[in-house]
């Protein structure tokens, strides 16, 4: 699979990953690693955050839209915090 956006620059080259919210494939150059908290939710206790966060890649278009104010807690369902 090709970089979808080098694609759209009329560049082609080889994808890395995935975008995980829109799917577009994308080279190392244009993906976005995030991390992503874990967050343990009881029905008795506070949610825990985990030391170890996972790894999101993102595209730098879908990253941008996330990490717009109060984004966050839609996308990746961290609601109790
Ligand atoms: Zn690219
Ligand atoms: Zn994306």
């Amino acid at each position: 699979m090709e970089c979808y956006q080098c694609i759209q620059a009329g560049i082609t080259r080889e994808a890395a990953g995935l975008c995980h919210h829109c799917s577009a494939a994308l080279c190392l150059e244009h993906i976005c690693a995030v991390e992503d908290p874990i967050t343990l939710s009881h029905v008795m206790a506070p949610s825990v955050v985990l030391a170890k966060r996972a790894r999101v890649l993102l595209c730098s278009i879908c990253k941008a839209a996330l990490e717009q104010p109060c984004a966050e807690e839609m996308v990746f369902g961290n609601v109790a915090r």
